[in-house]
């Protein structure tokens, strides 16, 4: 192989992100640092090119969010350290470090379909998922993933964003739930936080078919996604034929994460990363959740290892269920109508 075919693997990060900091809340600063720290030990890091975010133009906010939204969150941030809602903490400077965050997003999907990179990592905070059109919530400000799938649409470029965060990414399925050019794809654990996701929210209009939910139940593991991915997911992104995907990374899918319920191990993560990559290679990863400080660096170490081309392996097992004939049959009833599965 010549040099020229090295891969490249780009993490997006700045210390700018750690601004946004609230003691004791499971999502903290802290959260990076321990996957940097994991990722400094692998033997792939010095392969890797860090880059630095850019904040998201003022007015793409507008192009996705509401104006009333975009200045509740501006003056919080203008006044200092507050909370938007019960979960979500908005601390001074935050309008500035959530476009960072967005921004970074965005920047590393640019640099993917460009072909400076060959995928990326944006390591972002506050993360995006549950932030909807009008409102923050669930620990997220803006939608870093949707904002950065947007922007790739006006280029006429078609996105898949699969979201294996173990809560539902709302705000995200609301932004596009009526639109072809974007398919959101989630499992989630059910019921848990925010409440949505079920198999019939399918998509609406021209989006009917372009939103694809699996609730998984607690326990459910490796194997059980693995069929699920094999015999629904994968299928459909195919036929879909994406230019970019987009993972909305969630770390809390793992067994031994505390706001958690799924038993999904660290190698898994990477394994994702590897079937999604048949379907299409240009893939941009983005930070959502994962509290375990024990284990999100392992996660964050078995995708990266995936997306760089040096797979990794942690010692991860758990006893999980993974029985999903009955998701399967109810997922293909419903998705049948639109795909062929
Ligand atoms: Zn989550």
């Amino acid at each position: 192989m010549c040099a020229g075919d090295a891969m490249t693997t780009q993490v997006v990060f700045s210390d700018e992100f750690n601004k946004h900091d609230t003691a004791d809340h499971p999502e903290n600063a802290d959260r990076v640092y321990v996957m940097l720290d994991a990722l400094e030990q692998a033997p792939f890091y010095h392969d890797l090119e860090i880059i630095a975010p850019e904040m998201i133009p003022e007015q793409q906010l507008y192009e996705l969010h509401s104006a009333d939204m975009i200045q509740r969150i501006k003056d919080i941030s203008a006044q200092g350290d507050s909370w938007i809602d019960l979960d979500t903490y908005v601390c001074a400077k935050d309008y500035e470090t959530a476009r960072l965050a967005a921004g970074g997003v965005a920047l590393a999907c640019r640099n993917v379909m460009s072909g400076n990179a060959d995928n990326a990592f944006a390591l972002v905070r506050p993360p995006g998922h549950h932030a909807s059109r009008d409102r923050s919530m669930g620990f997220c400000l803006f939608n870093n993933a949707g904002l950065a799938a947007h922007e790739q649409t006006k280029h006429g470029k078609r996105v898949l964003i699969f979201d294996h965060d173990v809560h539902h990414g709302n705000g995200t399925q609301s932004m596009f739930y009526d639109r072809n050019d974007i398919m959101y794809q989630s499992l989630h654990l059910s019921p848990h936080y925010p409440g949505t996701g079920t198999i019939s929210e399918v998509g609406v209009g021209k989006g009917a078919g372009y939103n694809l939910n699996t609730p998984l139940a607690f326990g459910h593991d490796d194997r059980a996604v693995t069929q699920l991915l094999d015999e629904v997911f994968i299928p459909v992104a195919s036929q879909f034929k994406p230019q970019l995907i987009l993972v909305s990374v969630g770390y809390d899918a793992h067994h031994a994460d505390p706001l958690g319920g799924l038993h999904l191990t660290a190698n898994f993560f990477g394994e994702l990363i590897k079937k999604l990559q048949t379907v299409q290679p240009k893939i941009v990863c983005t930070l959502e959740g994962g509290y375990n400080l024990q284990w999100i660096g392992k996660c964050f170490v078995s995708q990266m290892g995936q997306l760089a081309g040096h797979p990794v392996h942690f010692q991860d097992a758990v006893k999980g269920n993974d029985d999903v004939s009955t998701l399967i049959t109810a997922l293909k009833k419903e998705l049948g109508a639109y795909w062929k599965l």
